[in-house]
């Protein structure tokens, strides 16, 4: 069963100063879960987690990541911007972006980030931009084709498209890429890649692993280029439904180390660092979405009305996810009422829930939407002119602090020229 780790006397207390919507992040979890995967590359010399600032993008947050020995993987300027107030500089910042602008490149220079370029024409687009390359610098790899795991009578058991996907580099462009950025001066290069999102999946970072550092004994061969490290990206997931077994981070890196051990160490590149960029399996399980009942309505359907919507959460309302509710004060209560839990936007894809037993739900009731801490609050939106919830941290002694207000009718209006 899935746990909030938040009581109802705890959210009662909390909303008397924060009304709800609000995101609440759990300081301990995260710091838990950042341990767990830094034991289980422990192995690795130069392992560095770059938690991927756009699952979360909030300073509290990436602070308590920083004091894990956490970087940041940017793709954007206002990231740039954020990890650099927050302190991290330097090796720290990853700078993993697409289809970027010039002068992304040129924070991100100035930051001295680690810069991932995600096609061959950005060499160029580069030298031009800064007049120079970085020294170190990272390509990002597609493969093509799809990516399956796991087969049995039910399906793959991880299934993407890389094929399909925007990004990254075929193999031969990969070679070309490398040949250039040395000729221009680059002297540590990195191989990067994205290649299925969201796996439930022990094998999926040893299998990209074991892919990365085949294409990386092959370019030092071919290019005599140096390899500094190993990018294996995201997409290492979390278990929305309850009933999902949890990836098991110390036996990912042990299959990861493996792959290292039977492909990396014999060809001479045992010194190379593992990189990682996880957003979701890092925050996801360790923030809520709070939200209370505010109306039931009773006609096809039975429906209950909270005060979120899915400008604070969207993925309900985009992917069809799934996102378990807990209903707080009645964990241990029969599962007896088939509910829609919907928001107030205009639009029938509002629904957090749809036909899902709960217990009966009373008006005041408070709901914690589970596993809503990374991809949630920052792919909130504007629609129908709801504002931002405020985003919350229950640190390790208990108490409450406010990391980000909520928004105003004001700060909606400020862009606005009237
Ligand atoms: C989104 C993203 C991530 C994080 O993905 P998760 O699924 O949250 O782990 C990492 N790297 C890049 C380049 C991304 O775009």
């Amino acid at each position: 069963m899935k746990k909030p780790f938040l009581t109802l006397a705890q959210a009662r207390e909390i909303k008397k100063t924060y009304p709800t919507p609000f995101h609440i992040y759990d300081e301990a979890g995260i710091r838990r879960t950042a341990r767990a995967l830094n034991a289980a590359f422990a192995w690795n010399m130069g392992f560095r987690e770059y938690f991927a600032v756009k699952a979360t993008p909030n300073p509290a947050i990436l602070k308590i990541l920083r004091e894990e020995g956490c970087g940041v993987d940017c793709s954007s300027l206002t990231e740039l911007m954020m990890s650099d107030r927050c302190g991290f500089s330097g090796h720290e910042i990853m700078f993993s972006s697409n289809e970027t602008p010039a002068e992304e490149f040129e924070l991100a220079d100035r930051l001295g980030a680690i810069i991932n370029l995600d096609d061959l024409t950005h060499v160029d687009f580069l030298y031009k931009t800064l007049g120079h390359v970085p020294e170190t610098v990272c390509c990002r790899f597609n493969p093509g084709g799809t990516f399956t795991l796991g087969e049995s009578k039910e399906g793959f058991q991880v299934m993407d498209n890389p094929g399909q996907a925007k990004y990254g580099m075929t193999p031969d462009q990969l070679i070309e890429a490398f040949r250039k950025l040395k000729a221009l001066g680059a002297k540590r290069f990195g191989i990067h890649a994205f290649l299925a999102s969201n796996t439930l999946s022990n094998d999926y970072y040893p299998a990209l692993a074991r892919i990365l550092f085949q294409t990386a004994a092959d370019a030092a061969e071919r290019t005599g280029c140096q390899i500094a490290f190993i990018n294996l990206s995201g997409g290492v997931g979390v278990p929305y439904r309850p009933e999902q077994p949890a990836n098991d981070i110390a036996a990912i890196g042990e299959g990861v180390r493996r792959a290292f051990e039977e492909v990396m160490v014999p060809v001479g590149l045992g010194e190379t660092a593992i990189f990682t960029e996880l957003g979701r399996f890092m925050l996801a399980p360790n923030g809520h979405l709070v939200t209370t009942a505010v109306h039931e309505k009773h006609i096809w359907k039975e429906y209950i009305g909270v005060d979120a919507c899915a400008a604070n959460l969207m993925r309900p309302a985009i992917y069809g996810a799934y996102h378990h509710i807990t209903v707080l004060g009645k964990e241990d209560a029969p599962c007896d009422h088939v509910y829609d839990v919907v928001g107030s936007l205009c639009e029938n894809s509002d629904k957090f829930a749809v036909d899902r037993p709960l217990p009966k739900i009373d008006m005041g009731d408070v709901l914690v939407i589970h596993d809503a801490g990374a991809h949630g609050f920052s792919m909130g939106y504007n629609y129908n002119g709801k504002l931002r919830s405020a985003e919350l941290l229950l640190k390790e002694d208990g108490s409450v602090e406010l990391i980000r207000r909520a928004e105003t009718p004001d700060d909606y209006f400020a862009t606005l020229i009237w």
